[in-house]
């Protein structure tokens, strides 16, 4: 049976892991990319050159600062795809592969990561957070598969 620090430990890994692998929903940051993608292509290819081709207006800042939100637009969608691209980099996954197979599954696919546990002090939050215990997580990744151990290298009484 796992001690109460071993299964908080188990349960912030199992919840770091599943936060890494929702990691940003890529879908809603490429539709986010592809609105201020449109919103610069608006900006740059029509709305400008429709306000250039109306003549006798001085509205030569007016089509600069166009060009400009275009521009600013177009790198915001740039940026959201490369950090979209970050997110779904199968290497950016949780903890590190260990060797051997799973007592469980009898699978390759254990990793580990080092977890602390930060908690508030329950009815004492000018304490601010309370230190808890620390240890190494070793969860096995085959679906369905619930193995999982912690070792406790300093307990939540430290
Ligand atoms: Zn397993």
């Amino acid at each position: 049976m796992p001690t109460p620090d071993e299964d908080l430990l188990i349960e912030d890994a199992i919840g770091q892991r599943k936060s890494q692998k929702r990691g940003y929903n890529l879908f809603a940051i490429l539709s986010v990319a592809a609105v201020f993608a449109a919103v610069g292509w608006l900006l740059v290819f029509w709305l400008r050159p429709m306000i250039k081709s109306i003549p006798f207006l001085p509205l030569g800042s007016v089509t600069t600062s166009l060009l400009v939100g275009g521009v600013i637009a177009f790198a915001i969608a740039g940026l959201l795809i490369a950090g979209a691209y970050f997110a779904a980099n199968p290497w950016a996954r949780w903890g590190d592969a260990v060797s051997g197979t799973c007592p469980l599954c009898g699978k390759r696919s254990l990793r580990q990561e080092k977890v602390e546990h930060a908690a508030w002090q329950e009815g004492h939050p000018e304490a601010g957070i309370k230190k808890g215990p620390r240890g190494i997580v070793t969860l096995c990744e085959t679906p369905g598969c619930g193995y999982a151990t912690a070792k406790v290298t300093r307990s939540s009484g430290e």
